[in-house]
């Protein structure tokens, strides 16, 4: 079915936002932060509002489409999106904070470095991913690992109520009380039961942290992933941590004691005392000479400054996994294969448990809380080394395979997929969002992209 000229008749006059169809000015907005996704949808609908969300749904249901949101594509996936509307959801850009009661509403289109700017004169935070350059809504519906996961917790348990748009065309308030099924399975489930449009959480009384990151050079790879380990095993909730094997291409805005080499960093966030921190440090700092050491005391708004995160658009590929152990032999391991030669720019551990692993006050539809590291791994999807990348990827992931779960984090490593859904969510939960997917969805609108359908 030709769906382009109902697009221009009949939604388009239905919005205050904009359509743009392919060739038209607005069509552009579609190219997501992860530049080697081709993102080509039948439309793209800017909203300027939740009705505007709504009214896209309600069309979507009479043609036989679906619908999927976007904000930053820091998430964005490989998919065939002819017959999909895009929702672009910038322009819904309310921020309002409530400093008397610790609580923030933010727009769907929101990203997190603006959150932890409002907040921070009011000594106030949200919790944030490594990035806060992501979008505030993509990380809470994929849970929201962060610097201070093992002090605080998941950033999705901070959440206090969702708007949200369902498949079916319905603008409903989520809350732990007011339809709780779709509170429990946003958190958690991405996009499986609606298109979020704001969202209010609460914000935690802080404004520093101590936090940055040691960073070695290639050649102590083996000594300080060892110590690292070590290290790892019995730190307390307030120390969070992650190593990352980098191989930074040399570029402006990459540190020239970085750049074209391999380097090992370990960041570094506490909430304890300068003087508790320099303490836990001393270990790591003395597995071998750090060419950088950048762990001080920080405000919390430049949180950013503890992963120094890529903020440009890149060409990725990344896969993910979650390990229940890191043996002496799994570092070994980890060693022989992604240091000499490693094309990727990144493989990252993250020590997860403390507050994480503890069941949050209302349940979610996130899975594997007990996760010991998480594994991350990325690299340039440019043509010239593309397949050599994902090659690469897949012997690092097979050489620490039997130390992982089988388990993945949803905002990690996205894909989309029966087999991806499978590993991100047990199969009960798998079942709860199908069976709420098909109650809030009948017609299937929303699935598209990271969502479970059984
Ligand atoms: C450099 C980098 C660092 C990262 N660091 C972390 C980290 O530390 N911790 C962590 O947890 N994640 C991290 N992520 C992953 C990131 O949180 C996810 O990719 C997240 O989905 C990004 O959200 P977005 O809206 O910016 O991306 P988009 O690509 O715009 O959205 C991705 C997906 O999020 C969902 N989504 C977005 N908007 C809505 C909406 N309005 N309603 C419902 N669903 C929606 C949809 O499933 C959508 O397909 C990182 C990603 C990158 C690229």
């Amino acid at each position: 079915m030709q769906v382009s000229s109902p697009l221009s008749s009949d939604l388009r006059p239905r919005l205050d936002g904009t359509l743009a169809l392919p060739g038209e000015p607005g069509y552009e907005r579609s190219t997501p932060w992860n530049v080697a996704v081709p993102m080509t949808p039948a439309a793209v609908v800017t909203a300027a509002h939740a009705d505007d969300v709504a009214h896209t749904i309600r069309f979507a249901n009479d043609h036989g489409l679906t619908v999927l949101p976007q904000a930053t594509g820091h998430g964005a996936v490989h998919m065939d999106l002819s017959r999909t509307i895009l929702v672009h959801t910038a322009a819904l850009d309310e921020l309002q904070v409530d400093a008397a009661n610790r609580r923030a509403r933010i727009g769907a289109g929101v990203i997190w470095q603006r959150v932890l700017d409002a907040t921070a004169p009011h000594g106030l935070a949200p919790l944030v991913g490594s990035a806060p350059g992501v979008g505030v809504v993509g990380f809470l519906t994929g849970g929201g690992i962060g610097p201070l996961t093992r002090t605080y917790g998941l950033a999705s348990d901070t959440v206090l109520a969702f708007e949200v748009v369902t498949g079916d065309g319905r603008r409903l308030r989520a809350t732990p009380t007011e339809h709780s099924e779709l509170f429990w399975g946003l958190r958690g489930g991405k996009g499986t039961l609606g298109i979020v449009t704001a969202v209010e959480i609460e914000l935690l009384p802080l404004t520093e942290v101590y936090g940055g990151a040691l960073f070695f050079d290639g050649t102590d790879a083996s000594g300080v992933l060892h110590t690292w380990r070590e290290w790892t095993q019995d730190l307390p909730e307030h120390a969070n941590t992650s190593l990352a094997l980098l191989q930074l291409p040399d570029m402006p805005g990459v540190p020239e004691p970085l750049a074209g080499r391999l380097t090992v960093a370990v960041r570094f966030t506490s909430t304890a005392t300068q003087i508790e921190c320099e303490q836990l440090l001393a270990p790591m700092r003395a597995a071998a000479t750090p060419i950088i050491d950048t762990i001080a005391p920080l405000p919390y708004a430049a949180i950013g400054a503890v992963h120094m995160d890529p903020t440009d658009p890149m060409p990725v590929h990344e896969t993910s996994g979650l390990l229940r152990e890191l043996t002496a032999d799994a570092v070994d391991a980890l060693h022989a294969v992604a240091t000499a030669n490693s094309p990727q720019f990144l493989v990252e551990l993250r020590l997860m448990g403390g507050a994480l692993a503890r069941e949050p006050e209302h349940a979610s539809a996130f899975c594997h809380r007990d996760a010991a590291y998480s594994l991350l791994i990325i690299g340039a999807a440019v043509p010239e080394i593309a397949e050599a990348v994902k090659g690469h990827n897949a012997a690092v992931q097979s050489a620490l395979a039997p130390w992982l779960t089988g388990g993945e984090f949803p905002n990690f490593g996205a894909a989309v997929g029966p087999a991806r859904m499978a590993r991100v969510y047990d199969e009960d939960t798998r079942m709860w969002l199908t069976g709420l997917a098909e109650r809030h969805d009948p017609k299937g609108v929303l699935r598209i992209g990271q969502t479970v359908r059984v």
